[in-house]
């Protein structure tokens, strides 16, 4: 991490409350067709980014209210034709940036990508032609291995994987952590979270995860490059209560220009904070809005992404967990 965001974030956790990363879907969109998810099956057929000059426009505010990270996800950012332009922004204000993709365009955009990436999520759940199955989209391990080649060689970004663990590739959590070790990136598992209607057939349940924790965690103690905390994956092991730090922590901004505490695809009921433009971040952290959403997120427990788990409970505790982590993967892979 750049040595000032790094130490602006660790203002940030031991200061008063306010959020610390921007977590934005510039699109809906998305050209997978994964088993376990929906977005595909709503998503817009046109371009629905919205204009650059109002997302850069976003991240100086963004900044100006103290934030530290800028992270793309989706639908699947790659779609989006002025993203490098986002990224090299928020790079230029001193943040640190995160793109979470499919890596289906990658061989195409990593050279564009490259210079302002900090940190690049590779979505994966199984090695070889499995990959394609599960995300229903055909060339997808080839395009996604080929864009994380040329990205290593442009970039001294981190690559992480991040492999969402279900049903339907209980059976390849050795063969990804050997691919990680293999290619020399970092990994990170998590368990499918719930979307009513839509996946309960493939979601863990408590023994199934509690079986296939223990083999995530067994791997790790063998020197896998598995970079989830031991706590965070003993977090996801044994299903216990958490308390959620996401809200504190974070602001999401929809596709749409809806500004969120989380992402209301998972909490139906969540009502938007305001619009992009009309919301003012600076002040924000006092506003009664964020108290709130603070409050009732704390114990949402709806899901268990690697970024969540890395942030449950005590938030001091686990940013000297992860720097610890951080050291002892760096002096080893
Ligand atoms: S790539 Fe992501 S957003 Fe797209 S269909 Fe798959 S899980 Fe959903
Ligand atoms: S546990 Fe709930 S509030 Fe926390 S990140 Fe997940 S969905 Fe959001």
């Amino acid at each position: 991490m750049k040595l000032r965001a790094l130490f602006r974030t660790g203002m940030g956790i031991i200061g008063p409350a306010r959020p610390l990363i921007l977590y934005h879907k510039p699109t809906a969109r998305c050209d997978c067709r994964c088993k376990f998810c929906d977005f595909w099956v709503h998503q817009p057929q046109q371009d629905d980014a919205l204009p650059t000059e109002k997302i850069l426009s976003l991240l100086g505010q963004a900044r100006a209210a103290g934030m530290t990270m800028y992270t793309v996800w989706g639908g699947e950012p790659l779609l989006v034709e002025p993203l490098p332009e986002w990224l090299g922004r928020a790079s230029k204000l001193g943040m640190m940036t995160t793109v979470c993709t499919s890596g289906f365009r990658l061989p195409e955009r990593a050279p564009e990508l490259a210079a302002n990436v900090n940190q690049l999520l590779l979505s994966l759940e199984a090695v070889g032609a499995r990959q394609d199955q599960i995300r229903a989209t055909p060339g997808l391990f080839d395009r996604l291995t080929r864009g994380l080649h040329e990205f290593k060689r442009r970039s001294k970004g981190d690559v992480i994987i991040w492999s969402n663990l279900s049903r339907a590739n209980r059976d390849q959590v050795e063969e990804i952590a050997r691919l990680a070790k293999d290619e020399k990136v970092g990994l990170e598992f998590f368990p499918m979270s719930l979307y009513p209607g839509y996946n309960e057939k493939l979601v863990f349940d408590h023994r199934e995860r509690g079986e296939v924790f223990s083999e995530v965690l067994a791997l790790k103690r063998r020197g896998y490059p598995i970079s989830n905390t031991f706590y965070a994956l003993e977090l996801m092991r044994s299903g216990r209560p958490f308390q959620c730090n996401l809200a504190r922590l974070a602001v999401q901004v929809d596709s749409n220009g809806d500004l969120y505490a989380c992402e209301p695809r998972v909490i139906p009921d969540l009502a938007p904070y305001g619009r992009l433009g009309e919301l003012d971040l600076k002040s924000f952290p006092a506003s009664e809005a964020y108290r709130q959403a603070r409050m009732r997120l704390a114990s949402c427990n709806a899901c268990l992404l690697p970024c969540v788990a890395n942030m449950a409970d005590s938030l001091l505790l686990q940013a000297l967990r992860r720097l610890f982590n951080r050291f002892y993967y760096r002096s080893h892979f």
